[in-house]
């Protein structure tokens, strides 16, 4: 979204006509909606989201030609770095979330 967001800003425009989006992860059923929406070209992916994917794993969004505009997928592009940079972002997250409760409830504690 924020890169879309970037790209219309860029470009002066809504439309993304003869853009191609790069994310790691298969883009979910907003960030799809909202790349019809931008009419962007193509989009390339290292690795499906099979809980959330909205490009291949749970919807077909990109390609369904029931929309106006239909998006050229390519995906698996280092497919294996990407699934461990994301794994790495994730356990990081979880750390740092699990380290916010902590120190939430040891403040609560502190108070009573
Ligand atoms: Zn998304």
């Amino acid at each position: 979204m924020i890169a879309i967001r970037e790209a219309n800003a860029a470009l002066n425009s809504w439309r993304l006509i003869d853009c191609t989006l790069y994310v790691t992860l298969e883009p979910c059923v907003m960030c799809s909606g909202a790349i019809i929406n931008a009419r962007v070209d193509r989009v390339v992916f290292g690795a499906r989201d099979p809980k959330a994917g909205g490009t291949k794993s749970l919807y077909e969004i990109l390609t369904d030609d029931r929309l106006n505009h239909q998006v050229e997928i390519q995906e698996g592009v280092l497919a294996d770095e990407a699934g461990q940079q994301l794994k790495t972002f994730f356990k990081a997250t979880r750390k740092r979330h699990k380290r916010e409760r902590q120190e939430k409830s040891r403040r609560a504690l502190n108070q009573d």
